[in-house]
């Protein structure tokens, strides 16, 4: 089969890294496990292995077919589902995940984990994904740094990302032209934030020109607490969640007795 670059087609060949994501997703039998990206199912059978309760893998070209239901028919406990990972309906899913373990294909890594964070409500909090390495440094990185961007503040206020290791090119074939990295994100708080519009758009209004201040990306808002002069990276997490306390009070005005 001729590995598609527009499917991000770059399968993980090395058992020791292989070995890796197992050890540290720590599967149990409670485990319910949604993989992004079954491929030859290599990853879906290791996972298969542990004797978690259940796997969904969601897979969008066909080709796969023949030998992905082939390990369905072998595993009770694999559901594949074809389709577009950044489309798929999530809430539909039996038994709910509560684990996201997964090599993805990189060209659609801000949009997935966007979405996929929006589950954190029902359960979704432990997310172990191959990423390309500066995706990865984008989505940890502090303030005052120009690697900034939305996606990472989000994961900031819900919880940690580690980055587990480094995985050289040679590990996929074909071998990529990019680096790759393990990484963990970790969600214990502020779920609802994830599936709040108002919080998504102050961050990508605020970030929408990075050169600019946010007394221009955030007229009205920013400068009313004294940030105007900032530009977005700059801000900590704890800022962004005061000018979000301010927005959220701007389009919902305290109702005061006696008003
Ligand atoms: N898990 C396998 C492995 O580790 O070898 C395959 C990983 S490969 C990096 C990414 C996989 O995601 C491919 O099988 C590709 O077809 C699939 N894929 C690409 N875009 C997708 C999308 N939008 N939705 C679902 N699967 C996608």
């Amino acid at each position: 089969m001729r590995a598609l670059k527009r499917y991000g087609q770059n399968f993980l060949v090395d058992r020791n890294i292989l070995g890796c994501i197992i050890r540290r997703a720590e599967l149990s039998p409670d485990d319910v496990i949604l993989e992004i990206g079954a491929g030859h199912g290599v990853l879906t059978r290791a996972i298969l292995q542990e004797g978690v309760k259940h796997v969904h893998s969601v897979e969008i070209d066909e080709r796969l077919r023949p030998e992905l239901e082939a390990l369905e028919n072998e595993y009770s406990a694999l559901n594949v589902h074809w389709g577009d990972a950044v489309r798929f309906d999530y809430d539909e899913l039996r038994p709910f995940p509560n684990k996201v373990v997964a090599n993805i294909p990189y060209n659609i890594t801000t949009p997935l984990i966007s979405e996929l964070l929006k589950f954190s409500v029902k359960g979704l909090r432990y997310h172990l994904y191959m990423l390309q390495k500066e995706a990865a440094a984008r989505i940890a990185a502090r303030p005052d740094t120009k690697e900034r961007y939305p996606l990472g503040v989000t994961i900031e206020a819900m919880g940690r990302v580690v980055i587990v290791r480094q995985v050289p090119r040679e590990c996929f074939r074909p071998v990529p032209n990019v680096n790759s990295v393990l990484a963990e994100i970790s969600l214990d708080r502020n779920f609802k934030i994830a599936c709040d519009d108002l919080w998504s758009k102050i961050l990508h209004e605020g970030f929408r020109h990075r050169r600019k201040t946010l007394a221009n990306n955030l007229k009205g808002i920013a400068d009313v607490l004294n940030y105007g002069g900032k530009r977005a990276e700059d801000l900590t997490l704890n800022q962004w969640l005061e000018i979000y306390g301010a927005a959220r009070e701007k389009e919902n005005p305290p109702v005061h007795q006696g008003a």
